[in-house]
């Protein structure tokens, strides 16, 4: 008879060998909602079983230790509790907002900006965030990475006027730092290509991410290499882990950027809004979009309609330099752009 014990043992002699810092604490996140509310000390009814089911639970452990014990409000933890309002059925909320099926030009490959190519390269993240409007994405159907990432290479491959490849995802820093040297390595040998933009949460939401392998990683890349982090609340990034490894990012002579989604409940304020470009700054990130929420089905409670958004962001303006106020967008199916919301 094999043991609890045992089995444990035996799993650990199987990973140990590769299995890095970051993996180890990604596979221990907490995903069980009990598990959740007791760790931070949270009594009630707050949590939808039924919610759960639909879009799994996803918190690591670094990022669960930034939020404020027996505080229902939590900044952090609204963006990632399962409510029951997250069953509404609300019209004009779908489960495509932003229009990403008819770009698909290979396998999890989306052009549709002039000189841009997305890549969905995975359907993995860290954290699961209640707001995602990729939470319904058929990730399974559509993945580069399947076959070595060959369909998404030979796409960049014909089209020269490409120049800016990004990495999104979910999360494109959930995969293997081997995974990534695989696309980058042969990215490197197309001289079209000038820039390399990551899409992560993971500075943010699992800091050890950031080790000496990927920046190791990153010293191998030819071309200027951005990152957009996603940090939505200064609260965020209130924590050495996270400070140590964006000041490494930045360091290694990486261009930080941030994009915000505006959430009801979350950064819906002028002081919030200010507090985060002050907290990015001081960490050498600057804020890049501040997106307005995509209709995305089981996300409506989230949504800080335009015209409070508007007047929102004007306070913002009279607060700091102009170099630390985002520009307020929303993804509009079909467009060329990110529109901006005036
Ligand atoms: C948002 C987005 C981009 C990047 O837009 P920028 O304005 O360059 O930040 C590129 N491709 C797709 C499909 C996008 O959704
Ligand atoms: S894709 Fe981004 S916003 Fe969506 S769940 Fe993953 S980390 Fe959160």
């Amino acid at each position: 008879m094999i043991t609890g014990i045992q089995i444990k043992n035996q799993v650990e002699n199987v990973v140990s060998a590769k299995v890095t810092v970051w993996q180890r604490e990604l596979a221990g996140a907490v995903r069980d909602p009990l598990l959740l509310m007791q760790a931070l000390n949270l009594v009630g009814e707050g949590v939808s079983v039924e919610v759960v089911r639909q879009f799994r639970l996803l918190v690591p452990h670094s990022y669960m230790a930034r939020m404020k014990p027996g505080d229902w409000n939590d900044p952090l933890l609204r963006q990632v509790l399962p409510l029951d309002d997250e069953l509404q059925v609300v019209e004009g909320f779908n489960h495509d907002p932003v229009g990403d099926q008819p770009s698909l030009v290979a396998d999890g490959v989306l052009h549709k900006y002039h000189g841009r190519v997305l890549l969905v390269t995975t359907g993995a993240c860290a954290v699961h965030c209640r707001y995602c409007f990729r939470r319904h994405f058929p990730y399974s159907e559509s993945n580069p990475v399947k076959g070595e990432w060959e369909g998404a290479l030979a796409y960049i491959r014909a089209n020269p006027d490409v120049r800016e490849v990004i990495l999104s995802g979910g999360d494109p820093l959930t995969l293997s730092d081997e995974r990534l040297a695989l696309f980058l390595g042969q990215l490197a040998a197309m001289p079209h290509i000038t820039r390399v933009r990551f899409h992560t949460r993971l500075p943010v939401v699992l800091p050890s991410r950031i080790d000496a392998g990927f920046l190791q990683l990153l010293a191998g890349i030819r071309q200027q290499v951005v990152m957009v982090i996603h940090a939505n609340h200064a609260q965020e990034l209130a924590a050495d882990d996270v400070q140590q490894a964006l000041a490494a990012l930045h360091s290694a002579g990486v261009t930080l950027l941030n994009q915000a989604v505006l959430l009801r409940g979350v950064n819906d304020s002028v002081q919030a809004q200010v507090d985060l470009s002050e907290g990015l700054f001081a960490q050498r990130v600057l804020p890049y979009y501040l997106h307005v929420l995509d209709r995305v089905a089981g996300a409506a409670h989230f949504e800080v309609p335009e015209s409070e958004a508007l007047p929102l962001l004007e306070g913002v303006r009279q607060r700091l330099p102009g170099f630390l106020v985002p520009k307020l967008v929303r993804e509009v199916a079909g467009e060329k752009a990110k529109t901006p919301v005036v």
